[in-house]
């Protein structure tokens, strides 16, 4: 069967279509009456109403509970190659209108649903794209795909670094790190941001080697640290810490992290912007921090960027337990007037969550917070309003009085 053309038609059951009338891209098991034909995984199959009008088109998986992942909302338009590289187009495009530049800096090139290629990220490292799959059905198209990229920025090196654990094994992915085109780097990859400059490991690095959803957030909390104290907890490769420290002109910065991976990368990079003002140290954050406030330690600024608490609803308890715990002996830690800066990471802890928790914090610690900023991801990172399942970051910067 030649690619793009449907080998089943997936029928949905009665009164089941209006999201993905609304084009939500997830169809899963669960909304499936029947399907007429033997798909294998990855072909196209057509999504039908129970009375048999077209509603879209998508890839089968029948390993995954996201059975068809939707892709094409219009009957006249096969999935075809010309899809796909008229998508990578359009999100090349979109990077370019937002004055990122590919080719100094690092930003999210391809951002899943957000660009509608459900199951691809791409991030661009200068010279290198980096490659997430979290859909087998973009596994199954993977060589053409980066054929289009390889067209498209000319890169030196494609490489292909595994998705988040769980996510693979939803979708009976498995796939090992590797270069799919040209070289890979000798050594980190630099991008600037800010005027300063980050080495990047792409081989070993967390996510595709840098938060780069933090972006406008390390700018914005930069903005307000001038002459302060800062606390940067969780501080992977010194993201916040050298926006602080350097660019926003912080007094002096202590970095935090529990990995020693992580915390020689940002000692690192504060050698290569020259700092003599940050500090970097490997522990465990929470230690950490119930020690800083047993010895009576004060900031004018604490950044928490942890890693994600909630996996899913289900341990959203204890993550927001967690989130109470750090944001409470944060507050402790900072001075009248500091500023807090705290994030989180996990899609399934939503903004009121979150900022219910912050008032929890408040009640206990006895001060006043004072949201001055509630943000998101940086807008590289689209979220499609039609899948709001992939907006996940929040950043609050807040007054704590
Ligand atoms: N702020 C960073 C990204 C932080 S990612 C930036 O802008 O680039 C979260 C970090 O938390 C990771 O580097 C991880 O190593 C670290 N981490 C996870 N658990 C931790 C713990 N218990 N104590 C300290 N750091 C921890």
């Amino acid at each position: 069967m030649p690619d793009g053309l449907p080998t089943a038609t997936v029928v949905l059951k009665p009164r089941r279509a209006r999201p993905f009338f609304g084009r939500h891209p997830w169809v899963l098991d669960s909304a499936i009456d029947h399907v007429d034909g033997q798909p294998a995984d990855g072909d196209v199959a057509e999504l039908v109403t129970h009375d048999g009008m077209f509603v879209a088109r998508g890839l089968w998986n029948s390993r995954s509970r996201i059975r068809l992942r939707l892709y094409a909302f219009d009957a006249a338009l096969p999935l075809d190659d010309a899809v796909w590289r008229g998508r990578l187009e359009a999100a090349f495009a979109l990077r370019r209108s937002l004055g990122l530049d590919g080719r100094t800096g690092g930003y999210r090139l391809v951002n899943s649903e957000g660009d509608d290629l459900s199951g691809l990220i791409v991030d661009r490292y200068g010279d290198y794209l980096a490659v997430q799959v979290t859909a087998l059905a973009m596994e199954r198209r993977l060589e053409s795909i980066c054929d289009m990229l390889q067209t498209l920025v000319a890169p030196r090196g494609i490489l292909l670094r595994g998705a988040e654990r769980g996510l693979s094994k939803l979708e009976g992915l498995h796939l090992p790190d590797r270069v799919i085109r040209g070289q890979p780097p000798a050594g980190p990859v630099f991008v600037e941001e800010q005027g300063l400059k980050f080495g990047v490991d792409l081989a070993e690095g967390q996510k595709t080697g840098f938060y780069l959803d933090q972006r406008d957030n390390r700018r914005a909390a930069a903005a307000r640290a001038r002459g302060r104290r800062v606390l940067d907890v969780f501080c992977y490769s010194g993201g916040f810490a050298l926006a602080c420290g350097v660019a926003g002109g912080a007094r002096s910065v202590l970095a935090v992290d529990t990995s020693s991976r992580a915390t020689a990368m940002a000692t690192a990079n504060a050698e290569l912007n020259a700092a003599t003002n940050i500090t970097v140290e490997t522990a465990d954050a929470f230690e950490k921090l119930d020690a800083l406030a047993a010895a009576g330690e004060r900031f004018g600024m604490v950044v928490l960027d942890p890693p994600k608490f909630a996996r899913s609803r289900a341990t959203l308890d204890d993550a927001l337990r967690a989130y109470h715990r750090i944001n409470r002996v944060a507050c402790d830690l900072l001075e009248p007037g500091g500023i807090l800066v705290t994030c989180s990471c996990s899609g399934s802890v939503g903004r009121e969550d979150f900022l219910a928790m912050l008032s929890g914090v408040a009640a206990r610690a006895g001060r006043m917070i004072q949201l001055l900023e509630v943000r998101g991801a940086a807008a590289d990172h689209p979220v499609s309003v039609s899948c709001l399942e992939g907006e996940y970051l929040k950043c609050v910067i807040a007054r704590v009085a």
